[in-house]
């Protein structure tokens, strides 16, 4: 799976943005909202496959083998539907879940059901000195897509902190804060910090020549 410890340069990627430093949080992230209008990033089940390349889940090679044997299937419909419903389910649970709410048990039983019928795998990775660990999955059917979301929402539920996740304090994306202060207000500097630099600044220059 995508190490994801340090925000990339840019934070478009491929189209995407990757600014959660967490895979559940950058899937709730598919959604933004950009100037007043809700975006919906995954329109079609291409777009699907497009976001878990750019997430690093699928090779280039998965993606053409899903697009080619399901793309056009009622599979493919069924699972983009059922995975912006499961997006924006998780959307409310993440962010009562933020403010210190328990999670819900049907949340809870939802998960435990996705990830009984699509489990990620394990593999050990015997590459350099030190073996590692690596999570991975094979996409069979477009279901099968549903293996490293549950997993990493699970994941995000049990083994994070929710004081350190919240969402941005201009716009709708959501972040794991793993800087050593814990203060990041912003989903990123470029597209909310700087905007609420300019406008403070802004203001700050208006009271001025106000006063003078
Ligand atoms: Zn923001």
């Amino acid at each position: 799976m995508r190490k994801n410890e340090t925000i990339p340069d840019s934070d478009w990627r491929d189209g995407f943005l990757f600014v959660g430093n967490d895979l559940a949080l950058d899937f709730l992230n598919t959604r933004p909202v950009q100037n007043g209008e809700p975006t919906e990033l995954l329109p079609d089940f291409g777009a699907l496959l497009r976001w878990f390349q750019a997430a690093g889940l699928l090779s280039s090679h998965a993606v053409a083998k899903l697009q080619r044997q399901s793309g056009e299937s009622a599979a493919a419909r069924r699972t983009l539907d059922a995975m912006r419903q499961f997006r924006e389910k998780l959307r409310k649970e993440v962010l009562a879940w933020e403010g210190g709410a328990d999670v819900h048990h049907a949340t809870v039983e939802e998960l435990n059901r996705l990830m009984a019928a699509h489990p990620m795998l394990s593999k050990l990775q015997a590459s350099g000195n030190i073996p590692s660990l690596e999570l991975w999955f094979e996409p069979r059917q477009p279901e099968d897509l549903f293996a490293p979301l549950a997993h990493s929402a699970a994941r995000l539920f049990a083994g994070v902190d929710h004081n350190r996740v919240r969402k941005c304090g201009q716009c709708v994306l959501h972040f794991h804060d793993t800087s050593k202060k814990g203060t990041r207000r912003w989903c990123s500097m470029q597209l909310c910090g700087n905007r609420l630099k300019v406008a403070a600044y802004a203001a700050r220059q208006r009271r001025n020549a106000h006063e003078r």
